[in-house]
């Protein structure tokens, strides 16, 4: 009798304990007992180098799926790459439509609502104009007049025709469309949309100054975004900003240039003219939540000068922006003034 009892003590141990070890097994696969870790690299995409970090519990794994991301967004956008969408529209300008991927008529899309909003300033079908200067490669060059005046003759974002739901077609033979301008912050947006549905706790992205901060930094203090000077022999930043979850993109005339004969070309161009915009400003930062909205918008100010940059500002939701100009100024959205410091001495802020 004894013995059985002992038998069935045994057997019920052995249950409580085959039930303890098969709830913490489970547990064991389970992520929410998972550390958070911290992941980062670098590489270069999209003309730049992409600098990302990220804090979450399997943050190698979102790591390698956003550079994987980013480098199929380059390879659909890319007007250098032979099997881009874009060198496809490209090369069938006046010829036929072309069926692109869902990004791409995504991206033609959005970058035609930005033309609108900034009245052609920002314009995505700047290619002419870009290949002429060819400003940052081998060939640069100051253009004739005449060149320049077929170049922006080829120049209109309503020359892109819509088709269907993944059809595009570019109405002049000549035109060509270039991306510089919106692809970055475009594809920041996308990583983020990812980021958001894995609910990520942490995660910063910078694409040659396109910055995009996730959530707050690890330990839960905002994050410092250093706004560059344009001015070097001053040093490196001229203003900190301290923000979470937004984009921060700064346009400048200080990264690819030449120069001829005492005068500064650089690689924002001006449709209308032809020529690189000469409008005072000498970088122009807008911090948004669209990251390919501030990508537009800081290349479109650029060409707007201070003035008509915020006529535009006020008609628009989610758009702060700081403007440096030639003349030692940097006027700033009144918003911003509780999250901004200026760090260099001498220069007038005007908030407005
Ligand atoms: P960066 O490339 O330095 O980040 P921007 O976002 O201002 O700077 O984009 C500049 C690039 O955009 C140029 O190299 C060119 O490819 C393209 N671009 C230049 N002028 C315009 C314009 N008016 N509209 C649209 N794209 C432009
Ligand atoms: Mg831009």
């Amino acid at each position: 009798m004894n013995y059985k009892r002992f038998i069935f003590a045994i057997i019920i141990l052995m249950i409580i304990l085959l039930g303890i070890y098969f709830i913490n097994g489970d547990q064991l696969f389970n992520d929410k007992d998972k550390e958070a870790q911290k992941a980062e690299g670098t590489e270069f995409i999209m003309n730049t180098f992409v600098r990302i970090s990220i804090y979450d519990k399997d943050s190698e794994v979102v790591l390698s799926n956003t550079f994987r991301k980013l480098r199929y967004l380059e390879n659909i956008f890319s007007k250098t790459i032979e099997e881009s969408d874009i060198n496809k529209l490209n090369n069938n300008a006046g010829i036929a439509a072309v069926e692109v991927n869902k990004n791409t008529y995504d991206i033609l899309k959005e970058s035609h609502k930005f033309a609108e909003i900034t009245k052609g300033s920002f314009d995505p079908t700047i290619g002419p104009l870009i290949s002429l200067w060819g400003i940052g490669t081998d060939d640069q060059k100051v253009p004739t007049e005449n060149e320049i005046r077929q170049a922006v003759s080829k120049v209109n974002y309503k020359d892109i025709e819509f088709l269907d739901s993944n059809r595009v077609y570019l109405k002049k033979s000549g035109m060509s469309l270039d991306l510089g301008a919106i692809a970055k912050g475009y594809a920041a947006d996308n990583i983020i949309e990812y980021y958001e549905q894995r609910d990520i706790e942490s995660a910063y992205i910078n694409m040659g100054g396109n910055i995009y901060v996730y959530k707050r930094k690890a330990d839960n203090s905002l994050w410092k975004i250093g706004i560059r000077d344009p001015d070097q022999s001053r040093g490196d930043i001229i203003a900190i900003l301290n923000l979470e979850n937004t984009s921060v993109v700064t346009s400048g005339n200080y990264e690819r240039y030449f120069l001829k004969d005492g005068v500064r070309y650089h690689h924002i161009i001006n449709p209308e003219t032809g020529y690189p915009a000469k409008n005072g400003i000498i970088s122009s930062t807008v911090i948004s939540h669209n990251s390919s909205y501030a990508d537009a918008l800081s290349t479109s100010f650029y060409i707007l000068g201070v003035e008509r940059s915020f006529d535009l500002v006020e008609k628009l939701k989610d758009i702060k922006i700081i403007l440096l100009t030639e003349d030692n100024k940097a006027y700033v959205s009144e918003k911003l003034k509780a999250k901004v410091e200026f760090t260099v001495n001498g220069l007038e802020i005007i908030y407005r």
